[in-house]
């Protein structure tokens, strides 16, 4: 048993000790059984919210409503929900109500896929109702149940197939898939944010290709924000070799970039998306970067404007469209930049008023920013001296 689950047995004994049951639940059996790392330690139990409070001292209800407590144990937080049923699903999206059930078999079974519906003891013993185990070995994605009745339940789980996908690199079973194709259209009923960050986990997945032949086979890229305009520009990454991004700020970027956005487009592009307002920022950055390094001649205030880590990004999608600049090499060049940022100038806007009786104005930042890009290109010392001499000589003309 991995670590984290070790370290919560005691928890879960302590559960059955008061004669109720408890299981891990969800991705981390899944990633377990692969061999993967976990992430979030999920336990799911046949006691009720209550009954774990009367268990354990310490706890926080961090979704109470839903049967979701967090047990406090030695530093550690261990979320636990009670089993349920989810009814209701009116909307495609969320179910109206949730009941508290005290059997597993229920519990798992209202679970998307059967990898997700595994089960496991403390001791490390597997309970397997839905053929869980033989699709992990066979890297097969199948709703349990019906994939038609699951996918108009909550439309999300199609996006969720097609993310494990790419992040298992599994292939989706036959009717499932077919599930999705008829269902496609219900997406639009789900929340932006939610289909977000299922692509963004699809983009940073295993096999990003595996995910994006998906998204278009099932016509589920239709129904994506603007994405139904981009069906060449999401084929064309399938051309792409061997591709592993490390950022939601790099899959903007390789998006934007692949579907030849540029400025504005970039922005109405994420806002679409709602995107926070840095991974708008450092994508616009990284998108403008990426030309001029596939040129191969990135200028010295280039690399200045972009940063080190936005630079790194922006060789990357670079590389993948064919550059051939070395990233190390590049970045031993921004290191070598006399300065990474205006506060390193060896002058300020106070020092030009009172050195260079210059008086208080738009001038002051013009001529800084002058100053700035001369120090950059190597075109003169950061010594305060020169560039008050400087600044003199701007100022005159
Ligand atoms: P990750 O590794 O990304 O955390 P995960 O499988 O743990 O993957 P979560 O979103 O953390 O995904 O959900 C935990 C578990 O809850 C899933 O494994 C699945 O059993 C169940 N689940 C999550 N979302 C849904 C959904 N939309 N419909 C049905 N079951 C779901
Ligand atoms: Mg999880």
């Amino acid at each position: 048993l991995p670590q984290e689950f070790e370290q919560a047995r005691p928890v879960m004994q302590q559960i059955e000790a008061a004669g109720f049951e408890a299981y891990f639940v969800g991705g981390s059996v899944r990633d377990t059984i692969l061999n993967k790392p976990i992430h979030d330690v999920d336990i799911a139990t046949s006691a009720y919210p209550e009954e774990i409070k009367q268990i354990f001292h310490r706890t926080v209800d961090t979704g109470i409503e839903h049967g979701t407590v967090m047990i406090l144990d030695h530093g550690k937080g261990y979320e636990t929900t009670t089993f349920r049923t989810e009814s209701g699903y009116q909307d495609f999206r969320r179910p109206d109500e949730v009941t508290f059930v005290r059997s597993l078999q229920e519990d798992l079974q209202r679970r998307d896929f059967t990898i997700n519906a595994l089960a496991m003891k403390e001791d490390g013993t597997v309970i397997d109702l839905f053929n869980g185990l033989k699709d992990l070995k066979a890297g097969m994605i199948r709703a349990v149940g019906t994939p038609q009745e699951r996918f108009h339940e909550d439309a999300l789980r199609m996006m969720r197939a097609i993310r494990f996908a790419s992040q298992l690199d599994f292939k989706i079973e036959k009717k499932t898939l077919a599930g999705i194709q008829e269902n496609a259209a219900l997406l639009s009923k789900i929340a932006v944010e939610r289909t977000r960050v299922e692509l963004e986990k699809l983009l940073l997945g295993e096999n990003p290709a595996n995910g994006i032949s998906a998204l278009i086979e099932t016509n589920l890229y239709e129904y994506c924000p603007m994405l139904a305009h981009f069906k060449s520009g999401l084929t064309q990454l399938l051309a792409l070799n061997d591709w592993h991004l490390s950022s939601e700020t790099e899959v903007w970027s390789l998006l934007s970039y692949a579907f030849f956005l540029q400025g504005k487009q970039v922005t109405t592009f994420l806002k679409a998306w709602k995107t926070s307002n840095q991974v708008l920022e450092d994508t616009q950055a990284i998108v403008s970067a990426v030309s001029p390094l596939l040129e191969g001649e990135p200028s010295k205030l280039l690399l200045y404007h972009t940063g080190r880590e936005r630079l790194a990004s922006a060789n990357k999608i670079a590389n993948l469209f064919g550059g051939e600049i070395d990233t190390p090499e590049l970045l031993e060049q921004y290191d070598q930049l006399p300065i990474k940022s205006k506060k390193q100038l060896a002058i300020n806007g106070g020092q030009l008023m009172k050195q260079a009786n210059l008086t208080p104005g738009p001038m002051i930042g013009t001529i800084l920013t002058q100053l700035e890009t001369a120090v950059v290109n190597g075109e003169m010392e950061n010594k305060l001296e020169s560039l008050l001499e400087e600044a003199k000589n701007i100022a005159k003309v």
